[in-house]
């Protein structure tokens, strides 16, 4: 039995095209014999300035527009038998929307847990609400903080067991700790889960009583387990909403890439635009501490605030919004030229 997969697609070619790619990325992952090695045996003892070190030597090889899933995009435009103009007239958000945005943070360490109440509060300065992926069995979690950030529109959510890499060395484990993941998800209130390192496995995230995941990207070649299912939407993966990332990772840029400005970000947010997708940041307390890293971040929502006709929203809004249109029978990601209209009979 395989879970169901659904882009709310209504060409019968462009479903069966995204989830070719859903299949190929995130339906059979498990930690490989060397990375099972590695998690268990060296990376506890290696300081974390050695493991950035390593990720910066080990140079992966990219080119301009790494950060744009093209390839998807034209098989996409294939099976449309259409125009990039075309694909970019597909309409999903509430309000006629040109594209939403979601901010999200994983908390790596208990320092990062120290700066989660200074940037949630410039966050709300700049009137944006973020979810805040927690460690249940890594640091000390302040449930008073908790509460008070869900309080105030925040979202919290889970971010693994304990964040040492081996949630997927074999279904036992991860089934053994998927009980612990639902009771910390009962717990803090949440609705939502990414998994460490982005290693992911839809199958078997099934086990998990969450409305959401985002352990899925769009494209990211930085990660441990490079690729991405391609889509800028959200899409249902059985049981959840699958909520890709879909703006390279603050660690990638800052520090895999030395980059020193919101470029990047930008140019990625102009490609989601021009296609009405969801940009979904994936950032980190841990590594937004130096005053040009939050800087950065601080420009680049002020740079956002400052567009119009966009939909901001948390992980759980975004879900709940995907999760009525499917049960509405909306195919919410279809172009509206009069080509892609006809009756789905027709074809
Ligand atoms: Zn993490």
């Amino acid at each position: 039995m395989s879970m169901e997969l659904n882009f709310l697609f209504q060409n019968c070619e462009a479903q069966a095209t995204a989830r070719a790619w859903v299949r190929n990325d995130s339906c059979n992952f498990r930690l490989s014999r060397k990375y099972r090695i590695y998690y268990r045996f060296l990376r506890p003892f290696m300081p974390i300035a050695v493991r950035q070190l390593l990720q910066r030597k080990q140079r992966v090889v990219v080119n301009d527009g790494w950060y744009k899933p093209i390839e998807f995009m034209n098989s996409l435009m294939e099976c449309f038998q259409s125009t990039e103009n075309e694909l970019a007239q597909i309409r999903s958000w509430p309000n006629g929307s040109e594209f939403a945005f979601v901010l999200t943070h994983d908390v790596e360490t208990s320092e990062g847990m120290r700066h989660v109440a200074r940037i949630a509060d410039f966050e709300e300065q700049l009137g944006f609400r973020s979810s805040w992926n927690l460690v249940p069995h890594k640091y000390k979690i302040d449930m008073g903080l908790v509460k008070d950030l869900q309080s105030r529109g925040f979202e919290i959510g889970v971010h693994g067991f304990n964040h040492d890499g081996q949630l997927y060395s074999s279904r036992r484990v991860f089934e053994r700790r998927a009980v612990a993941i639902n009771e910390a998800i009962k717990k803090y209130g949440a609705v939502g889960f990414r998994s460490p390192m982005v290693h992911r496995n839809l199958n078997w995230l099934q086990s998990l009583e969450i409305e959401h995941d985002s352990s899925c990207f769009d494209i990211d070649p930085f990660q441990a387990a490079p690729g991405g299912v391609g889509s800028i939407w959200p899409f249902i993966a059985g049981r959840f909403v699958e909520l890709p990332y879909t703006l390279p990772q603050d660690h990638t840029l800052f520090v895999a890439l030395g980059e020193r400005d919101e470029r990047i970000w930008k140019d990625k947010l102009d490609f989601i635009i021009r296609h009405h997708g969801m940009a979904m940041m994936l950032t980190h307390p841990d590594y937004l501490t130096g005053p040009r890293e939050s800087e950065i971040y601080v420009r680049f929502l002020e740079y956002v605030k400052n567009l119009d006709n966009f939909w901001h929203a948390t992980p759980m809004d975004v879900a709940r919004w995907w999760r009525e249109r499917e049960q509405a029978g909306v195919f919410a990601l279809q172009p509206s030229s009069s080509a892609a209209q006809e009756p789905v009979g027709d074809r």
